[in-house]
């Protein structure tokens, strides 16, 4: 393989800058040309794309965002764009053989349909919200778990002054991890996660009610994104448990800041791993941490995988919480 590709795609994570860097620079050491694509696939449509050198990605490791931006694109999803993102990748002035996309499941799908016609991909997992079934871990989720700690320690310390009770709505789109870790690093009273049904209104009403009589007077309960409605539940926390009460929505603060050292170098190694595999002309391939081991699925595989909530992690929760 002569000319690779490199993208980002979906919603930016803090690490994405690492792992290009980390693409580029393995692919430069080994001869081989890359291509840097703008704006995932929409810039592939569009041809929007820029040779990188090992020095083009310097100075990048430790900024959030993704120095190449993302996009979603719909027209890569019907098969006339996806034609003419086949044309920019065989267009004389690329020649591009094969593309790293670093994104979620929804850019490893478009991944696999280039695969399929002729263009080897490696997915490697780039999304704050840890919700890759394949992969234990992925870019950006540290860095948002520890954004979203500091967040509401700095809440805490008002809602503790007040002895108010603040309900906080998590980004993570259906996936409670980053609700139910951040949660518990945060001493929450109650966590509300979609993997873990019950009556929310009830469970968090109980259990503010119950720490109460312990003369707790300031109360913090995450809900996770895919739960919503933290206003209405604020609302009736304070009719119920008689403790003012106030929703607040972290949003997309949680996408920025500087990658920690976690994501620095998971997603250096992923970036690494991605173009050893195109190198040797594999593709259709996604880079994944499995028990702190890199490794590689069929991306078929990999998309077909069942999640499992950490229901001991939720447990310790509901034990500590009181
Ligand atoms: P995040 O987890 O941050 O949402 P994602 O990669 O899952 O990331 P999506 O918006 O689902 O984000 O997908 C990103 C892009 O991947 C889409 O805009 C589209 O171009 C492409 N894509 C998504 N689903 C498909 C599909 N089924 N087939 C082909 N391409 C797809």
């Amino acid at each position: 393989m002569k000319t690779i590709g490199v993208l980002t795609s979906g919603g930016d994570a803090p690490g994405m800058n690492a792992a290009i860097r980390a693409v580029v620079r393995t692919a430069c050491e080994n001869g081989i040309k890359v291509f840097g694509i703008n704006e995932g696939y929409k810039g592939l449509i569009e041809g929007n794309l820029q040779e990188l050198n090992i020095r083009s990605v310097s100075d990048i490791i430790h900024r959030g965002g993704t120095m190449l931006h993302s996009a979603r694109c719909r027209e890569f999803q019907e098969e006339a764009g996806m034609q003419k993102a086949l044309e920019t990748c065989g267009n004389k002035e690329y020649g591009i053989e094969g593309i790293v996309v670093i994104g979620g499941d929804g850019s490893f799908r478009g991944a696999r349909d280039l695969s399929l016609r002729g263009i080897p991909c490696i997915g490697i997992p780039g999304t704050i919200d840890n919700d890759i079934v394949s992969s234990d871990y992925t870019i950006g989720y540290d860095t948002c778990l520890n954004t979203v700690m500091q967040m509401v320690d700095r809440v805490r310390d008002t809602v503790e002054s007040h002895s108010r009770c603040i309900v906080v709505e998590v980004m993570g789109n259906k996936c409670g991890d980053l609700t139910l870790n951040a949660g518990i690093a945060v001493g929450a009273t109650a966590i509300v996660i979609p993997e873990i049904q019950s009556d929310i209104e009830k469970h968090v009403i109980e259990r503010i009610k119950r720490t109460q009589t312990t003369d707790k007077k300031h109360f913090i309960v995450m809900v996770a994104e895919g739960i919503g409605g933290v206003e209405e539940l604020a609302r009736k926390i304070e009719k119920e448990c008689k403790v003012e009460s106030r929703a607040v929505i972290l949003g997309h603060v949680q996408r920025g800041g500087s990658p920690t050292v976690r994501d620095r170098v998971v997603a250096s190694q992923m970036g690494y791993k991605a173009v050893q595999l195109l190198m040797q002309g594999i593709g259709n391939r996604v880079v994944v941490q499995k028990d702190d081991h890199i490794i590689d699925y069929d991306i078929y595989e990999a998309l077909s995988m069942d999640r499992k909530v950490n229901s001991e992690l939720y447990k310790i929760a509901h034990e500590i919480s009181i």
